[in-house]
């Protein structure tokens, strides 16, 4: 035996994690549906641990120093609002501070001997990428979290699930993973994405092991089931689909595989924050292991309930890498705590509705992405695919939004002339259009590599 090194049972206490953060079904039964004094009880108390673990971390140490706030001082969850928020910018400075693993981490390579570590890495495609460490209790508090999320949208254990999202440095697939593996007892299929198995085969493994999901965007499933089509097989038929990705064609895919969607949110640092309940009608937030607020995306100041703003998330688990007021940048709002249909209290939010430092301005007025790929969505001829770009052109700031379609490119030129007039007379301001065959975008938005699709390049 080597003296100092803690196996993964050493390093949590495992009935402490599934008293403290219960996983699917039980989680159900109980801390969904407690009242809100509880939930509010549950919150204070981790936001005070977290607040004083995090005050060791010498980026957190040094931001609050400056801001004068003293971790030692949180008596209300309303506190939390004193504290400064952070944005991704401020973690590229820590990295070049520290390089490489920056100093907003609670742990470094050596604790691996102390307990297993590991690391994921966000971003990349321009600039350097941002590792994130895990302790044993955040992998596993983490896919606990992924799980809940997994059980709602209808998977259960002893099914067969197959996980077509891209295992790489980031935690995408393998938050899935273990949370299918270690949490939900199901038999997870490593499929990867379609260049590591193609899609023919995708198909195949599927209808043969009767997967009862295929874990990826709503957009390679829909092209899935294209394929299969082609291969001869009807998607609702002969596949056991019965649960189905949190983004994509909500309609398309309910009505292609014959299943109910289910939204949610997270994002890799933190896993699964929150999921549509049957009552369809915003996310409840895990706020056992989460606070979040809203905040405007320019000044970082809280916005009220039911305002769009950028997400500010401080969580309630972690003891790798804290995020303490992390200003994530995507967009969302919240809805006032009150008991939903289900019977559950926690707060919801809306879904995700783009990012927050993608607005543009556009000779005086504020356009986002989001809003110009919608509205071009809506002109007949155009697909679901979209990607839209600033440009510098004489010395003016101009947006290009580009749309697939399946017609004839011969159409092509009416159907930018529709799209450039719906916009106009919709934003009020001139945006260009272009349109190009299906597929053609793919490059851009990173389908079936990133786990959110990128919709938007800034190429001033
Ligand atoms: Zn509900």
């Amino acid at each position: 035996m080597t003296v100092g090194i803690r196996r993964p049972w050493e390093a949590v206490d495992y009935d402490e994690l599934v008293r403290a953060f219960p996983p699917p079904p039980e989680y159900f039964e109980r801390t969904w549906l407690a009242p809100p004094d509880e939930i509010e009880r549950v919150q204070l108390g981790r936001l005070r641990e977290r607040a004083l673990a995090a005050a060791r971390v010498p980026f957190f140490e040094r931001r609050w120093a400056e801001a004068g706030f003293d971790p030692r001082t949180i008596r209300h969850l309303a506190d939390l609002e004193r504290v400064p928020s952070y944005t991704v910018h401020d973690i590229r400075t820590s990295i070049e501070r520290q390089p490489p693993w920056g100093d907003y981490q609670a742990v470094t390579p050596a604790d691996a001997r102390r307990e297993p570590l590991r690391v994921y890495m966000s971003g990349g495609t321009t600039g350097k990428s941002r590792p994130t460490f895990y302790t044993q209790w955040d992998r596993e508090v983490g896919a606990v979290l992924t799980a809940r999320a997994l059980y709602m949208q209808g998977i259960r254990p002893g099914d067969v699930v197959l996980n077509s999202w891209a295992y790489g440095t980031h935690n995408g697939a393998f938050s899935f993973d273990e949370a299918l593996h270690r949490w939900l007892n199901c038999v997870v299929l490593t499929t990867s994405t379609g260049n590591v198995t193609s899609s023919e085969r995708q198909v195949e493994l599927a209808i043969e092991y009767e997967a009862t999901a295929i874990l990826t965007t709503g957009d390679y499933l829909l092209r899935l089931a294209d394929v299969a089509r082609s291969m001869g097989y009807d998607p609702k038929a002969d596949f056991n689909i019965r649960a189905l990705p949190n983004i994509g064609d909500r309609g398309l895919l309910e009505s292609t595989f014959g299943a109910e969607c289910f939204n949610s949110y997270g994002f890799h640092e933190v896993q699964w924050v929150s999921v549509e309940c049957p009552a369809h009608d915003g996310l409840h937030i895990f706020e056992d292991a989460f606070v979040v607020q809203i905040v405007d995306p320019e000044t970082g100041e809280p916005l009220p309930d039911g305002e769009l703003g950028s997400i500010c998330i401080t969580e309630l688990y972690k003891t790798g890498s804290p995020q303490f007021r992390y200003n994530i940048m995507d967009l969302s709002s919240l809805y006032p705590r009150q008991q939903c249909a289900c019977g559950s209290w926690l707060r919801k939010m809306a879904p995700f509705a783009g990012r927050g430092d993608n607005m543009v301005k556009l000779r005086g007025v504020n356009v986002w992405p989001e809003a110009v790929g919608e509205l071009a969505l809506a002109v007949p001829g155009v697909s679901r695919d979209w990607f839209v770009r600033a440009v510098r052109d004489e010395n003016r700031d101009e947006l290009i939004v580009t749309v697939t379609s399946e017609r004839d490119p011969s159409e092509f030129d009416a159907l930018h002339t529709a799209v450039e007039e719906r916009l106009k007379e919709r934003l009020g301001v001139r945006i260009r259009a272009e349109v190009v065959p299906p597929g053609a975008l793919d490059a851009w938005t990173e389908v079936n590599v990133a786990p959110k699709l990128k919709r938007f390049r800034d190429e001033r």
